[in-house]
């Protein structure tokens, strides 16, 4: 089990606001952080009043940054002293950056705070020797990353630290830092912050999500590491139902967004056993935009599916070996079959030429259906159906609506509401299945239209579902929760769509 802790950030501008949050924070966090800096001066004598004459069920740690290390308003060395004093004994534990750290007071824990707000520079070593010189109960070290190779010095930090028996809270911020946030506390942070409400730092994660989703207090270095890779990951789904799958098979394993720019890198660095410089024990990865191509390169060996389509969308480790699978075919034809029925003969119309076009146009095909495929640009098209020996159009032809199946494989709809999806709607009368990819925003323009005109639809979550549980059955060997996953997806999609 893991000794790992959650810290509840508060940031309030009041004092009735951040009594409320602590309430809150109570339930779910070890440690309570309370950003003084993000308090109006003129709530500061509250906020102390208050935790003089009330006992705080959580240990508190009090916080007040300059602002060059994160803190909210324009405030001197001076100012911040002056603060220092104030707080007296309300608090056991502080949290000081270099320049106030010698600032007198009977405090039980002293952390020593060091942030870089720009991406990881100077040697993070001779930092740590420098923050350790000074004696501190624990270091904090946290700086901004921008690719999870970035992190990289957050892992070596822990190392260090435990080699030299150095309390620590290391983190990489911002997107690509959120592995840190949840694996650092099995690799040696003493605690991870988690947001209650608005985040007090870039990448921070809701403590809600660190105790729910991630199930922090479960996680340690057993913990087999799933993740999607891609860039933009933040919006993404498979964490939610991933973990939600994981919990229901009672197996210790995590599902994370990891936020790669450049895969090479990471492959290299942080997951190959013969060339990484840290094991996190990664398990296997879900694939996404851009890497489904370029992945390709870096692994051992691919099967026949993610060959024919030329996309690999999953990866399992195993036995220090990587291994491609392209999980999207499969997760694209199985509602369909399954709400249409035998495909063969079946008319489709795909409009896109991009990868997730290319997993549809080889499952249709394998199905025996007549596919036809549309771009807006039709050399796309024509490239993609020769390479599949299916047929193109174009959309201003009278024969685009003669079509059983209506799929978009493009992005259209994802974002704007008014839009009335790649297909206009009076083509749709043709159609008995209209079949839209696109995970966010559901129900899209186009599904819209076509449950309008009393056709049957098929969402791209009903896809995504059921890509992900051919992806747990590989990583697993297991049979998938496909209802809880279905669920899961639609409360994080709901969540996200607002
Ligand atoms: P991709 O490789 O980038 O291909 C996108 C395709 O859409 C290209 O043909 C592109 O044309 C076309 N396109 C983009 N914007 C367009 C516009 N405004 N008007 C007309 N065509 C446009 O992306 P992908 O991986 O195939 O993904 C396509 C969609 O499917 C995305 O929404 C993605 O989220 C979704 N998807 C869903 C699942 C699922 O499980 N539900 C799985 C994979 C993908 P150009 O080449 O001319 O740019």
């Amino acid at each position: 089990m893991s000794s790992g802790k959650v810290c509840a950030s508060v940031s309030a501008e009041t004092c009735a606001e951040a009594v409320e949050k602590i309430g809150l924070a109570a339930r779910s966090a070890d440690i309570i952080e309370i950003r003084f800096d993000h308090l109006r001066p003129d709530e500061l004598p509250l906020m102390l009043g208050y935790l003089r004459s009330h006992t705080i069920i959580k240990p508190i740690i009090a916080t007040y940054r300059a602002p060059e290390q994160g803190g909210r308003g324009p405030v001197s060395a001076a100012e911040r002293r002056g603060f220092w004093k104030m707080l007296g004994d309300c608090v056991e534990s502080v949290d000081l950056e270099e320049d106030v750290f010698d600032t007198p007071g009977k405090w039980e824990t002293r952390i020593l705070s060091y942030h870089n707000f720009s991406f990881v520079d100077g040697d993070p070593n001779a930092i740590f020797n420098r923050l350790n010189a000074r004696r501190p109960d624990i270091i904090k070290y946290a700086y901004l990353a921008d690719d999870i190779i970035d992190t990289l010095p957050v892992w070596n930090l822990l190392q260090k630290a435990e080699r030299v028996s150095q309390p620590v809270v290391a983190i990489a911020m911002g997107e690509a830092g959120k592995i840190t946030r949840i694996l650092g506390p099995p690799h040696g942070s003493r605690w991870t912050y988690g947001s209650v409400g608005e985040a007090t730092a870039p990448g921070q994660i809701s403590a809600d999500d660190l105790t729910n989703l991630y199930r922090i207090r479960e996680i340690d270095r057993e913990t087999r590491v799933y993740g999607v890779i891609g860039d933009p990951v933040s919006q993404s789904l498979s964490p939610h139902i991933h973990n939600a799958a994981f919990a229901n098979a009672g197996v210790n394993s995590v599902f994370l967004p990891l936020l790669v720019k450049d895969i090479g890198q990471f492959i290299d660095r942080m997951v190959r056993p013969d060339t990484r410089e840290v094991d996190l024990n990664f398990g296997g990865f879900a694939v996404t935009m851009p890497h489904k191509l370029s992945i390709i390169d870096h692994l051992d060996e691919i099967d026949e599916t993610a060959k024919a389509i030329g996309a690999v969308n999953t990866v399992l480790i195993d036995g220090g070996r990587l291994h491609g699978y392209n999980t999207d075919a499969e997760g694209f034809v199985r509602p369909l079959s399954t709400r249409y029925g035998p495909l063969k003969g079946a008319r489709a119309a795909i409009y896109g030429a991009g990868g997730a076009a290319r997993a549809c146009v080889f499952s249709l095909k394998k199905e025996g259906a007549i596919v036809t495929v549309f771009a807006r640009d039709p050399s796309k098209a024509e490239k993609l159906a020769t390479e599949f020996g299916v047929n193109f159009d174009t959309m201003d032809t009278e024969s685009a609506g003669a079509y059983d199946i209506v799929i978009n494989a493009t992005p259209i709809g994802m974002n704007a509401a008014s839009d009335t999806g790649p297909l206009a709607p009076d083509l749709l009368e043709h159609a008995k299945l209209v079949y839209d990819l696109v995970t966010s925003s559901v129900p899209t323009p186009l599904i819209q239209a076509a449950e309008n005109a009393g056709l049957e639809t098929i969402t791209g979550v009903e896809m995504l579902v059921a890509q992900a549980v051919r992806q747990f059955e590989i990583w697993t060997g297991e049979t998938a929760p496909a209802a809880i996953m279905m669920k899961a997806a639609e409360m994080s999609r709901l969540s996200y769509d607002g």
